[in-house]
């Protein structure tokens, strides 16, 4: 019996801790990692120190928060960047890990009848999984990486920019391989699917072509930016600008409006506490209010400016199938009729500020006395 550097017991005959291997170990990578304990057999909690075991294994130190973000540039769908980051954490639900944590009593792989199915074993040294890999034409450059630890395995694979003979980049084959093969073993287990070598080739090229195809897409897509404002009318035209506003949380609904001239002066605007009602609603409701002040104050020439699309078509008699807004939609057609000059437009929230806060002042019954409730506050 020998004790080494660590402390604990080992066989002389049977393991030799080589220099290199300990302080590899011992000063950059620390994280849990099944295969190491299997490259390190001689160490275990029954056999020596536990202090020891955690210090070989990594359970003693984690890795910085720094080291793992490269699992979220991925290229990859997110369903399949979690994937990635179960793998590198070593928390993929395999038969070992549920065994680990007292959920299973039996290591057996399912699919080959291994005796321990970790996640090695189910990525890249069960029969289904090397015969999958093997089919997808590893680049030349990346075969050797299929005998390092599972996450620098892992890292290595998932940057690797050599093209696939799809012109695909490999990272994208790659991780597209590995999702759709625990999802094939989960089938096989809770299903009773059998391993198809070739359906999952099939699947994993198609969601590399689909996710690359995608990548060229965005890329080319091209977006333009547009200033969203609030504008003045033209001479002798009035602006209004009306908005209806819910607060589900308060079970309260309010509209507001606002009218401006063609210098940005405000003439007049109104708050209105509707009770309980939709968006929709709330919307008619104060394009109704806005249009009889305005009528009322004797102005001719109108601009109506709102938010919401649909009312915008309703009253423009676009549409005319929402029967519980059509009562309302009439009776702003026949108020809009009276108008000399009548125009409406569609405008988007960012440029219909004012008239909104003046509905949330309606909305948000604890800024408004109860009693007022009905009533239209004129400012
Ligand atoms: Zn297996």
């Amino acid at each position: 019996m020998n004790h080494d550097i660590f402390g604990f017991i080992s066989n002389t005959n049977s393991l030799m801790l080589k220099h290199a291997y300990i302080s590899r170990y011992d000063s950059t990578d620390h994280s849990y990692n099944p295969r190491r304990a299997q490259l390190l057999p001689f160490v275990s909690e029954k056999s020596g120190d536990k202090y020891a075991y955690s210090i070989i294994c990594g359970l003693n130190k984690t890795r910085t928060s720094k080291d793992r973000l490269w699992i979220w540039k991925v290229l990859a769908q997110p369903r399949i960047q979690t994937f990635l980051w179960l793998v590198y954490h070593h928390k993929l639900p395999t038969t070992e890990h549920l065994c680990s944590r007292g959920i299973l009593i039996s290591f057996e792989c399912s699919w080959c009848g291994a005796l321990e199915e970790s996640i090695l074993h189910v990525l890249w040294e069960c029969t289904t999984a090397k015969n999958l890999l093997s089919s997808l034409e590893i680049p030349p450059s990346k075969k050797g990486t299929f005998v390092l630890l599972i996450d620098e395995w892992l890292e290595l694979n998932c940057e690797a920019y050599e093209l696939h003979s799809l012109s695909i980049p490999w990272k994208i084959v790659f991780s597209c391989a590995l999702w759709p093969l625990w999802k094939r073993r989960n089938k096989c287990i809770f299903e009773g699917y059998q391993p198809n070598t070739t359906l999952l080739h099939r699947k994993c090229l198609e969601l590399s072509t689909e996710y690359f195809a995608s990548m060229k897409h965005a890329a080319t897509a091209s977006t333009t930016t547009i200033q969203v404002r609030w504008s003045p009318p033209t001479k002798h035209w009035i602006k209004l600008n009306i908005d209806g506003s819910v607060r589900h949380c308060l079970g309260s609904a309010g509209a507001g409006g606002v009218l401006r001239n063609h210098l940005r002066g405000w003439i007049k605007g109104f708050s209105r506490i509707l009770g309980y009602c939709n968006n929709h609603h709330a919307e008619c409701w104060a394009l109704r209010d806005g249009l009889i002040m305005a009528l009322n104050m004797g102005i001719q020439f109108l601009l109506v400016e709102l938010d919401v699309k649909i009312v915008c078509d309703l009253v423009s008699e676009m549409i005319n199938d929402n029967l519980s807004l059509m009562p309302i939609i009439f009776d702003c057609r026949m108020l809009l009729g009276r108008f000399e000059g009548l125009r409406m437009q569609h405008i988007y929230q960012e440029a219909n500020m004012v008239a909104d806060q003046l509905a949330r002042l309606a909305s948000d019954s604890t800024r408004i006395p109860i009693s007022l409730a009905g009533n239209i506050l004129y400012f």
